[in-house]
């Protein structure tokens, strides 16, 4: 009936202008962002009297590439008849730090009040920083750890966190949908994922920066959609890429997942063993002597920009020279051993030092 007010738009906090209540969850493939926004649907439309609507977006179907994940919610009576990108969303969730430096691309679009969820082990006042927030609600949760404890996966604790920011959905609502979910796929897998699921619920802390008023007295950013540097009409005759060596400047370290190789140089004998295996040439070598006093070449270490987490390289080495640990903020960039070529190309931001390195790889530097 129109004028109505229904059940669920008294329990929807806000809408947009078409009536909308939207979330974005930013992810890589593996975390189960997709699977996340269907069971997050699934729960408002089955047990909150709600319109509901989810899909996903993301390139190549395959571990570590970018994976977005959208939700809509209206009332009952209002029908959702819109299959676009969540441009502008109600609350957002990260399932992996790193895509904080996509910057745009992950973090457009937010409202003044909007909240944003984040998969850290920082603190919320210190990820409200990092974010540029200074208004709206900053919630944080250690996911990863939370699955790793549980033998879940990062999504279940991240849905907990995402109920608890969307208190129009009980957190009951989301168990049965996991329940009706995961718990009929894969039954023995259930009870870890429902105490990753609780205890994303009850770990997130989020912090109100909305508390003087601020969301109200900021203005609206609009969105911008981050294009592509090179389209239709500025695209090179044929496609050809003309940056050269523009894959040195490739950073994987988005797509790992908590865990990367620790190389261990003294019980390393060299037989590139890992170095077969790895799928991104991320074993750094230099010529040395082996042990008998021989010319060879030795593998001096890891350059963790190109390592994707894929642990493929520990499980091969033969003498436990490679040991898989978790990973800590800062860890891989004090541990890389860059590959030798990139400092001088990598750093090239202009003329004179793309010069520089040119020179620095005619002098076999
Ligand atoms: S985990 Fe090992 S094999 Fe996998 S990308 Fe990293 S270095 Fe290569
Ligand atoms: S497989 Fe192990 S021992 Fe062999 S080169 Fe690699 S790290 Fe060293």
């Amino acid at each position: 009936m129109p004028g109505a007010v229904s059940s669920a738009e008294q329990v929807l906090p806000v809408r947009n202008e078409r009536g909308f209540f939207e979330i974005r969850l930013e992810s890589i493939g593996g975390l189960g962002a997709n699977v996340a926004a269907q069971i997050f649907a699934e729960a408002g439309v089955l047990y909150a009297d709600l319109n509901g609507s989810n899909f996903a977006s993301y390139g190549s179907e395959k571990k570590g590439s970018p994976v977005k994940g959208f939700v809509r919610f209206a009332p009952s009576d209002v029908e959702i008849r819109d299959a676009t990108p969540v441009e502008r969303p109600h609350v957002l969730a990260i399932f992996h730090e790193a895509l904080i430096r996509s910057g745009p691309g992950v973090l457009g679009g937010l409202y003044p009040d909007s909240i944003v969820i984040v998969n850290t082990r920082k603190g919320a006042a210190e990820m409200a920083e990092i974010l540029g927030r200074t208004t709206g609600k900053v919630g944080v949760l250690r996911a990863l750890d939370i699955a790793v404890e549980e033998g879940s996966r990062v999504n279940m604790a991240m849905l907990g966190a995402l109920a608890k920011a969307c208190p129009f959905l009980e957190p009951e609502a989301v168990e049965e949908a996991i329940r009706g979910s995961l718990g009929v796929r894969y039954p023995k897998l259930l009870p870890a994922n429902l105490k990753a699921f609780w205890r994303g619920y009850n770990e997130v802390t989020f912090l109100d920066l909305d508390a003087d008023g601020a969301a109200e007295a900021a203005e609206e950013a609009p969105f911008v959609r981050p294009g592509p540097l090179l389209g239709y009409e500025t695209a090179p005759v044929g496609g050809t890429i003309t940056a050269a060596g523009n894959s040195i400047n490739k950073d994987l370290s988005a797509s790992r997942q908590g865990f990367l190789p620790e190389f261990i140089r003294e019980k390393c004998t060299d037989c590139a063993q890992c170095d077969l295996v790895c799928p991104d040439m991320c074993f750094v070598w230099e010529e040395g002597l082996d042990a008998r006093g021989r010319p060879a070449m030795v593998l001096k270490g890891i350059d963790y920009q190109y390592c994707k987490g894929c642990l493929k390289c520990v499980e091969a080495c033969p003498f436990d020279a490679l040991k898989t640990i978790a990973e800590e903020d800062g860890w891989a960039e004090a541990h890389r051993v860059p590959h030798v070529w990139l400092a001088p190309v990598a750093a090239a931001s202009d003329g004179a030092a793309g010069e520089a390195g040119a020179a620095s790889l005619q002098e076999g530097e």
